[in-house]
């Protein structure tokens, strides 16, 4: 195993037009901060892209010095996959351009764009793409994952608006993946994550999108048995354009919430509707939320699509604790309902939360076997996430995640969402979360990484000979 010295340091610096970070460097501190402030990791140096010669000057290096070595989008992994101790780091956040084509109704999204720019860039078309609910999320690892948000029952997951991806692969190969060149690499891109090569650029397929009408109601912590029970039947029946995601949280200290309910904890659902006059037919549509039980608040805006999208970022800013884990569910049963109530009583921090997000409609409508996305069956994505700004709670709230995960997860469909991962959680779970595709991403794997060069993911090794 080699390693970066000064003479490869400054070999690299001479190579790229970005500029190489290492730790005497003003600014390293920021260049290796990622959004999780668990993740402490110290590279020893951190090479910023601003093109494709750089991502293969990058990879050549990496290669040749035989350092350790970690790709970045938007360092909004949980586990921190975008960040290695001593070794090389290659930063796409500088590559965040987007070029709209508002006829053919695409967008080119270079590989380190986090969401907002390109829902910003789309929406001046009216146009836009599924992707999450946090708009510094990185493009890049969201959409290798797969990718799921508010738009996902109406227009499916990230990947199903992929059309195709600019990718420099470990020898420093440059392809274009798509359903017609290296259809096999384009498969594995939709939901294998980063296993594969540093993407560059994608090409997404847009969609109408404009104003949307946007909800959140909220019930006592309580009332979590009757609100699920109903939540579990009235969802899936619901119209695509309607999307609605479960929590159970705690109310913010602030607008739009009422005062009297601050601090209090509350399950709820965040809807949105798409379509035309959605904020009506929203109302409309949700006046079945006083069916489980009277809400506690209920609160009804029209939004442009990127404010919504924007909505919670300034509640969980980069720089907190994060420790998650997840599961996919094909239903919530009265068990499951039990265990999400004992754990919302039981929330251990203001920001703790857990969220079901549905992945049915049009996300179902795509064949199981199109992509390496696992669980076209699946209903919900779920996510257990303890937060907290103070580091002195980390084992609290890395505690309650790992005991809420481990009473769930009998009655969950097995596998996670890989986005949702947590760390270290071994290599069962990687397969768990592929089940059946999982040998035909490493038989890709072998043919695209035979040597396993891009392992600071959820790995998938090639498979053998
Ligand atoms: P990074 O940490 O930079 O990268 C993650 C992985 O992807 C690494 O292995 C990295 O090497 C690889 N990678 C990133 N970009 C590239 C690229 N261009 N080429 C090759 N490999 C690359 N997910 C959803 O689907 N929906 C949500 O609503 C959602 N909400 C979230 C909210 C929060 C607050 C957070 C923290 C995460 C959320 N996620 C959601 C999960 C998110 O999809 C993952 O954390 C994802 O990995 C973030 O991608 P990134 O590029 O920001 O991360």
């Amino acid at each position: 195993m080699g390693g970066i010295n000064t003479t490869v340091v400054e070999g690299l610096r001479e190579a790229l037009r970005g500029p190489v970070i290492t730790p005497p460097d003003p600014g390293y501190d920021e260049a290796r901060s990622v959004y999780n402030a668990m993740i402490d990791r110290r590279p020893a140096a951190i090479a910023r892209c601003v093109d494709v010669a750089d991502v293969r000057a990058v990879l050549s290096c990496a290669r040749d010095s035989g350092a350790e070595f970690a790709v970045r989008g938007g360092g909004h992994s949980g586990p921190g996959l975008c960040l290695v101790d001593d070794g090389l780091v290659l930063d796409l956040s500088a590559m965040r351009g987007v070029r709209v084509d508002p006829g053919a109704m695409t967008a080119q999204v270079a590989g380190g764009a986090q969401l907002g720019d390109l829902d910003h860039a789309a929406h001046t078309f009216g146009l836009g793409v599924p992707t999450g609910i946090i708009s510094m999320t990185g493009v890049g690892g969201l959409t290798l994952g797969g990718g799921h948000g508010y738009l996902t029952r109406k227009y499916g997951l990230t990947i199903d608006s992929l059309q195709s991806a600019d990718v420099v692969l470990a020898d420093g190969t440059f392809v274009t993946a798509s359903a017609d060149e290296h259809p096999d690499l384009f498969w594995a891109l939709r939901g294998g994550g980063g296993n594969f090569g540093v993407v560059t650029s994608f090409t997404f397929r847009l969609h109408p999108v404009d104003t949307v009408g946007v909800a959140v109601t909220v019930w006592p912590i309580d009332r979590t048995p009757q609100v699920l029970r109903w939540y579990r039947e009235f969802l899936p029946a619901a119209p695509h354009d309607l999307y609605g995601f479960f929590t159970v949280f705690t109310i913010p200290p602030g607008p739009p919430f009422p005062e009297p309910i601050h601090g209090q904890k509350m399950c709820g659902v965040v809807w949105c509707h798409t379509g035309d006059s959605a904020g009506d037919r929203l109302d409309q549509a949700l006046t079945a939320v006083n069916d489980p039980a009277p809400p506690a608040f209920h609160f009804t805006t029209p939004l442009p699509y990127p404010g919504l999208q924007g909505l919670f970022d300034t509640l969980i800013p980069e720089g907190y604790q994060w420790y998650w884990r997840g599961d996919f569910f094909d239903a919530i049963s009265d068990a499951a309902i039990e265990v999400h109530h004992e754990y919302g009583e039981n929330l251990p921090t203001g920001l703790s939360l857990m969220h079901l997000y549905p992945v049915d409609g049009a996300a179902h409508q795509v064949d199981a076997d199109d992509t390496a996305w696992a669980y076209r069956d699946a209903v919900w994505s779920g996510v257990i996430a303890g937060v907290d700004p103070d580091p002195a709670n980390a084992e609290l709230i890395r505690q309650w995640s790992v005991a809420y995960w481990s009473d769930l997860h009998p009655h969950s469909m097995g596998g996670s969402y890989v986005n949702f991962l947590g760390e270290a959680e071994g290599t069962d779970r990687v397969r768990a979360t592929y089940g059946r595709h999982y040998d035909r991403l490493a038989a890709v794997k072998r043919t695209y990484d035979p040597y396993n060069f891009f392992h600071a993911n959820q790995n998938i090794p090639p498979a053998p000979d």
